[in-house]
This record gives C-alpha cells, sequence and structure tokens, in this order.
C-alpha cells in the first residue's frame, strides 16, 4: 500500500514535469522561413516582406492572425498553423496557403 502511494506521487511528479516542457517546447517552435515546407509556400514572419513579383496573389492586410488556417487569437503575436503541426506561425506573417478567415 505504502509503496503504490510512493510509486504514484513519482508517477505524478513526472507526469507534471513532462506536461510542463512539452508546454514550453511547443511555446518556443516557430516555424523558420527556411524550413523547406514554409520556403515552398513563401512563408515570411513579416508579410510585409512577402515577394510581391512571385506571389502576385498577395495584398495589404493578408495575415496569419486573419487566415482560416490560423489556431491562435486574432492580433496574437503567434500561434498554431494547421499546415505545420507542432509549430508556431507569427501573427504577423504569411504564406500562399492564406485563405482569408470568414
Ligand atoms: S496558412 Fe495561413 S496561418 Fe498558416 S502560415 Fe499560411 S497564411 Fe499563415
Amino acid at each position: 500500500m505504502k509503496n503504490s502511494r510512493r510509486q504514484f506521487m513519482i508517477l505524478s511528479a513526472a507526469g507534471a514535469c513532462t506536461l510542463a516542457l512539452n508546454g514550453t517546447v511547443q511555446a518556443q517552435a516557430m516555424v523558420a522561413e527556411t524550413d523547406p515546407q514554409a520556403a515552398a509556400l513563401g512563408y515570411k514572419a513579416d508579410a510585409s516582406k512577402v515577394d510581391k513579383a512571385k506571389f502576385a496573389k498577395y495584398a495589404a492586410g493578408q495575415q496569419c492572425d486573419n487566415c482560416a488556417l490560423y489556431q491562435g487569437k486574432a492580433g496574437s503575436p503567434a500561434g498554431g498553423c494547421s499546415l505545420f503541426a507542432g509549430k508556431q506561425v507569427a501573427g504577423k506573417g504569411w504564406c500562399s496557403a492564406y485563405a482569408k478567415k470568414a
């Protein structure tokens, strides 16, 4: 009885640490513009730096935080994107898969 309680406490502490570490890692993992998938989509962390000659569909005002695929809140500095699982994109970023949020 005493032994199983001790094991429970150890496992609980280990689980809490794992959750805390996962949260930290996810919060820090930003998509790099040089990431092959990001580069293929013309992703820029600053939408104003989009190559407008190459991506003529880009229009001023389009950015990740008003894209339908953005998972963060509008106005947030960074958030998830369904195209980049496990990483975050900049709220002011843009890529050629941009789709205006309804
Ligand atoms: S799909 Fe939308 S949210 Fe994702 S990187 Fe492209 S513009 Fe940003």
